[in-house]
């Protein structure tokens, strides 16, 4: 089979060129969905993440250009103003963003992208780039599973976890504007559930950018 990394390479369509999808994660903080991120990320090859920039202070633990590249505010501001940015929005008084070069050209390559981000971003990428976007939303388990893993994760400064609690009933409240929802009550069966809806999309006719170069050339007798 072709190493073009353009072309789906499977079992069932062979050498067929595809288009990549983008794949969003939202959640309230603390439902998972960053350990789930990196598992997608461990199990299937062909979809990248999305670095966004923010600029919020980093966490002890984070590092610049892997978890997030962490820029000021008149920076943030530039990327803005030159139409760097797919998609922005402020969330907890810092602003984030996605960078929209490192996205067009992982979908160029015909590979996927994955984006943790939150409902605003969703929202503007759903009115940009509907066809691409399947969108996820994670829920947590009960409410007191979520409080349990603000305060385990504890990153944050107690202050900041109680305004975290606060906003989540708020974030949840997007549930509904999402292709998907998964409650996370095990972490292998959400990243399996995950998985299946990567693959199933992938298969979407629309996304099959060659079938009709393929049922052309059946026609003709090739
Ligand atoms: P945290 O500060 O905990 O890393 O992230 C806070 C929230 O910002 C999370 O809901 C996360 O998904 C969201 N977020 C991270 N990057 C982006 C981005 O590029 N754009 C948008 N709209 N939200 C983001």
């Amino acid at each position: 089979m072709s190493t073009d990394p353009t072309m789906t390479s499977s079992p069932v369509f062979g050498d067929l060129q595809r288009r990549g999808l983008m794949m969003v994660l939202s959640s309230p903080s603390g439902a998972g969905k960053t350990t789930i991120s990196r598992k997608l990320l461990e199990a299937d090859t062909a979809i990248d993440l999305s670095v966004s920039v923010t600029t919020r202070p980093m966490r002890e633990g984070e590092v610049d250009g892997r978890d997030y590249f962490f820029v000021d505010k008149v920076d943030f501001n530039l990327m803005v103003n030159r139409d760097q940015l797919l998609e922005h929005a402020k969330a907890f008084d810092n602003y984030y963003g996605t960078p929209r070069k490192a996205v067009e050209d992982t979908l160029a390559q015909g590979r996927d992208v994955l984006f943790d981000i939150e409902w605003q971003g969703t929202q503007q990428l759903a009115e940009k780039v509907r066809d691409d976007l399947v969108s996820i939303f994670i829920l947590p388990p009960d409410w007191h599973e979520l409080e349990r893993r603000l305060l385990t994760r504890a990153q944050d400064d107690p202050a900041e976890i109680n305004r975290r609690m606060a906003k989540a009933s708020d974030e949840m409240s997007h549930w509904a504007e999402y292709d998907y929802v998964i409650i996370n009550r095990n972490l292998e069966s959400s990243v399996q559930a995950i998985l299946s809806i990567l693959h199933s999309e992938r298969l979407k006719r629309r996304r099959l950018t060659g079938l009709s170069d393929f049922v052309k050339g059946l026609q003709a007798g090739a």
